[in-house]
């Protein structure tokens, strides 16, 4: 929908306003409001009642959080069901933009509805991203060494670098790092941070008016550009061909590039193809997940840095419910620091099992049962009638969506989904994946019925 029902909405909601509350607060509000029945009581208090709408421009409601781990954790979990309760309230797209208080000045867009594998971009190099509050395991010791040498020998040893991994494993922090490494070693230095999705914005701002000539100087005049999360160009041609020839133009003049995605290089097939010889100049690095001493150690560090006893039991909870993201390992930690500070009382195992339960369930706690509960509900059906033969339109699309979320969440295996509903053979709950699979691709109703189904079956 269109700007025109915001300003309508805003213009019906006058009234209220005269309660004091700007038109951002209200909307937000009452989007809160929404948003108070569908998810967790812990999870509403924690992540979204602290939360207040600040501005409303255009079509754009900007939402402040007290820090940059409400982003994190809010775009991990939250954002389908804020899109899902935006548009119930005000029957709108209306985009919903998060920024911490002292970001509210320079951040733009940090992270939006529709964009769930977004991460929050701060345009700014981050000082807190640095390579001593990082910690070296195993799993990243060969790509943290690589970042180290590009920031002590910027364009001489690997140039480009890409580092690659999944989501929280410490790409951003490493990019960041090398920036304000380099910059230390060597005064005056310009180093410049940006994602690739910025990059898209001001690209498209560039064409809108008819001028992207100071799009490409901005990034040419740089020593060291690093540029974040760069997958987000996949389908993207024109962009990819902006970003290649700026990368040519300073690798030409002995300038350092440093990349990250979430994959490697050969899933990116049109940006390999035009990077593929530099790349064999370059430098690729991987991240994998942090085994569990790692993780242990990331939680050291952290709680140290905060001031927070954290115990070594508390330390083994956290570390053994959470085992990839280390935003979410640190998302765990920072809630329980709230807590303790909040009612002033030390973080025993007990307190610290009960408040991770509310917002990371283990996943032994997700079941065949739990699943199937969940789905014959949203589904206005009986447990029964899944597990039964029928083959009502309905009916079969649930038991479908069962065996997808069964395989899915928990990762059974298609024998013992099949013998689950009554000895169905494994192609039928084979067919049934695939099946779901593609339709949450195609259907964004599917999906977002999906997304919505499986965070209540997590109970987030
Ligand atoms: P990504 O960009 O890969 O999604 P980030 O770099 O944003 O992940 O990392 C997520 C969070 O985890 C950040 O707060 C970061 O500081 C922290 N982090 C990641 N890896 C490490 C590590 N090895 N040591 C300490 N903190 C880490
Ligand atoms: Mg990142």
């Amino acid at each position: 929908m269109e700007r025109g029902s915001v300003k309508q909405e805003m213009v019906e909601s006058k009234s209220e306003i005269k309660t004091g509350l700007t038109n951002a607060a209200l909307i937000w509000s009452r989007i809160l409001d929404v948003l108070q029945e569908q998810v967790s009581k812990d999870g509403f208090a924690t992540w979204l009642a602290p939360t207040k709408g600040i501005q409303l421009e255009d079509n754009i409601l900007k939402v402040e959080v007290p820090n940059s781990f409400f982003i994190d954790w809010i775009g991990q979990y939250y954002l389908n069901a804020i899109e899902e309760a935006t548009k119930n309230t005000v029957n709108t797209q209306l985009r919903v933009v998060f920024c911490t208080k002292d970001s509210t000045q320079n951040s733009h867009a940090v992270t939006q509805i529709r964009s769930i594998k977004v991460q929050p971009y701060l345009t700014k190099l981050q000082e807190r991203y640095t390579f001593d509050s990082f910690v070296v395991g195993e799993c990243n010791r060969f790509a943290y060494a690589a970042c180290k040498a590009v920031a002590e020998s910027p364009a001489e040893v690997y140039n480009p670098l890409l580092i690659y991994g999944g989501v929280g494993l410490g790409k951003t922090h490493l990019l960041h790092a090398i920036g304000n490494h380099a910059k230390k070693l060597k005064q005056g230095l310009r180093v410049y941070y940006t994602a690739a999705e910025t990059l898209f914005i001001e690209l498209i701002q560039g064409i809108e008016r008819g001028n992207t000539l100071n799009f490409k100087s901005k990034y040419r005049s740089q020593d060291i550009l690093l540029i974040d999360d760069v997958h987000y160009l996949v389908g993207k041609e024109r962009l990819q061909e902006e970003i290649f020839h700026i990368f040519n133009n300073l690798h030409g003049e002995g300038k350092q590039v440093a990349f990250t995605s979430d994959r490697p290089p050969h899933e990116i097939p049109t940006l390999e193809e035009r990077l593929a010889s530099r790349l064999q100049a370059g430098l690729v690095v991987d991240l994998q997940p942090p085994d569990i001493e790692t993780r242990i150690a990331i939680l050291r560090r952290k709680a140290e840095k905060e001031g927070f006893e954290l115990s070594q039991d508390v330390a083994y909870s956290i570390a053994s419910r959470v085992n990839s993201n280390i935003r979410q390992l640190e998302g765990c930690l920072i809630r329980l620091i709230a807590i303790s500070s909040i009612q002033n009382k030390k973080i025993t195992i007990e307190i610290a099992e009960r408040a991770l339960n509310a917002i990371v369930p283990k996943t032994d706690f997700v079941t065949k049962e739990k699943i199937i509960e969940k789905v014959a509900n949203d589904f206005n059906l009986r447990v029964s009638e899944l597990k039964s033969d029928s083959r009502t339109r309905n009916v079969a699309l649930a038991r479908q969506i069962a065996m997808y979320l069964m395989r899915k969440l928990i990762n059974l295996s298609l024998k013992e989904v099949g013998a689950y509903f009554g000895g169905k053979d494994h192609t039928t709950v084979l067919h049934a994946c695939d099946k779901i699979e593609q339709m949450r691709t195609q259907d964004i109703e599917t999906d977002e019925r999906l997304n919505h189904l499986i965070l209540g079956i997590k109970g987030v």
